[in-house]
């Protein structure tokens, strides 16, 4: 360990972090990682969520056990009945229709009353009392925990310093961006302040959930609490971003720290196998599969975890998977969850017609291990934060298939900016979000996934240039990860932040 590190690394052990994340997968997940990070450099961990989330990492708990990490796990009680969610209701992807999810969100704050009940339990006085709470930005009422017990707070963040940027511009200039919106009914924006051009389309600026005024309410207290933080911390690295990451920490006025990829936490292979939750597919078949196939040459298509296809868009995308003579693994949620009548019966024999070049995985996949495979090349995405950062830290390409929030600016970080991805080219979001009434409609035809696959997987020089550069950021990447780079130094100024705050 190096010395500034060996300077604090005994008054780190004095330290307990309070951790809230967020329940949904591409929250939780970085969030574990940043638990197992903290408490690798000798800090005590409190990890709080609801009984459904603990249970999905059960693994990494007992893996967090077996290694003796000082990571303690807190079941909180989320009254999911009592405000209309259905028992069980725990985690964004368990959202069973549009209209419970704001609903969802406002429940969140519920979980304050057990956090504290927890905070004044007797039995757990051979532990300090937390010296710094880390939230979710969305768990805004976390900051008033942190006020009570008087300590420093700090907001972790999903998304890539390019979005939170792009986000709060956008709703500083929101009222500027709206009357431009009603002179042009579409097409995109300039954003101001920023000497580069930035698409900004109508769905960036007008709220995801129209102007459902509970939703606006919870969205005020989300800015709120987001002002009041001492510090973000955001899963990306400098190299990464660097001009975006610099304007937004100006914006913010507060330091920001870097700590990422967080994927590229290292541990035991099995735990990784189970990163979020319990894989679908035997991972013996799955790897001897993959170690028979060429270097780079198996794309990978996954969604996320919230993203759902409608059955004729998951059909028009396997057309095109199947013509276009690639390998692939496909990772397919729809067709357990929908039982929409033919479509059991269509994959089977999707299967049949692809078997040996390609493979399905029906629920849910290991996806860093996969990425991180020789044998993959690219990977069609929806272009979730961590989806897109799991694949730069494995210098994979990406075909860029965003559907809604967050999802289209990280799209134009990777296409435009970064220059490591194709678009598949769609413009707009989803109507209704997360849940599409229409199972029949079809956004992209199978003759564009057999184009953007092969721009993708082949493209020539350009497709090779593609790949170098996406091979480049990830040696940045591994860097900043390691004892001494960018993001190993964003994790300890953070700590030391923490230390000097509490000497004050
Ligand atoms: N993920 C996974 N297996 C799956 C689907 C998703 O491991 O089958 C992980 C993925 O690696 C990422 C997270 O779930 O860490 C999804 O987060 P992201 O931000 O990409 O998308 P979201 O699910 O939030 O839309």
């Amino acid at each position: 360990m190096s010395s500034e590190a060996d300077d604090f690394g005994s008054n780190t052990k004095s330290l307990h972090f309070l951790l809230v994340p967020m329940m949904a997968q591409g929250h939780m997940i970085p969030m574990v990682d940043l638990a197992k990070l903290l408490a690798a450099r000798g800090a005590l961990v409190t990890f709080a969520t609801t009984p459904v989330n603990l249970a999905r990492i059960q693994t990494t708990i007992d893996g967090v056990t077996a290694s003796a990490l000082p990571i303690r796990f807190v079941e909180l009680q989320f009254p999911t009945i009592d405000v209309g969610l259905p028992d069980g209701c725990e985690n964004a992807d368990l959202i069973p229709s549009a209209e419970l999810f704001v609903p969802f969100m406002n429940a969140l704050s519920l979980l304050r009353r057990p956090l504290e009940a927890h905070l004044q339990d007797p039995d757990l006085t051979q532990w300090p009392k937390p010296s710094c709470l880390i939230s979710d930005n969305l768990q805004h009422w976390t900051a008033d925990v942190a006020r009570t017990l008087n300590i420093p707070r700090l907001i972790f963040h999903g998304p890539s310093c390019f979005f939170l940027l792009c986000d709060l511009l956008i709703n500083r200039h929101r009222v500027e961006l709206e009357v431009a919106l009603e002179e042009k009914s579409s097409g995109s924006f300039m954003l101001p302040e920023i000497s580069h051009p930035i698409r900004i389309n109508k769905h960036e600026v007008t709220s995801v959930m129209g102007s459902d005024p509970s939703w606006s309410k919870y969205m005020e207290s989300v800015r709120a609490a987001e002002e009041s933080a001492d510090g973000v911390l955001v899963n990306s690295f400098v190299e990464l971003e660097q001009w975006y990451f610099e304007r937004y920490q100006q914006a913010t006025g507060k330091p920001v720290w870097p700590v990422g990829p967080l994927s590229l936490y290292k541990e035991e292979l099995n735990t990784k196998e189970t990163r979020g939750r319990v894989s679908s597919i035997d991972s013996k078949i799955l790897f001897q599969w993959l170690d028979k196939q060429k270097v780079g040459s198996v794309v990978l298509v996954s969604f996320g975890s919230i993203v759902r296809n409608t059955i004729a868009q998951l059909m028009e995308l396997g057309y095109g998977l199947e013509a276009s003579g690639r390998s692939f693994i496909w990772v397919v949620k729809e067709v357990e969850e929908r039982q929409v009548l033919g479509v059991e019966e269509w994959m089977k024999k999707f299967e049949n017609r692809v078997e040996g070049r390609g493979m399905v995985i029906r629920g849910w996949a290991p996806q860093t291990l996969i990425l991180e495979h020789v044998a993959v090349g690219g990977f069609v995405t929806h272009c979730g934060w961590n989806s897109t950062l799991e694949a730069i830290a494995a210098g994979v390409v990406m075909a860029t298939w965003p559907h809604l929030y967050d999802q289209f600016l990280n799209e134009q970080l990777v296409v435009d900016v970064l220059k490591i991805g194709v678009a598949v080219g769609i413009e707009e979001p989803k109507l209704h979000d997360l849940w599409d009434d229409n199972e029949m409609a079809v956004k992209v035809k199978r003759g564009e996934v057999e184009k953007v696959l092969e721009r993708l997987m082949g493209g020539g020089e350009e497709g090779d240039e593609r790949r170098e550069r996406a091979k480049e950021i990830k040696e940045k990447a591994r860097m900043a990860m390691e004892e001494g780079g960018s993001s190993w130094k964003g994790l300890q100024d953070a700590i030391n932040y923490v230390l000097e705050s509490r000497q004050k």
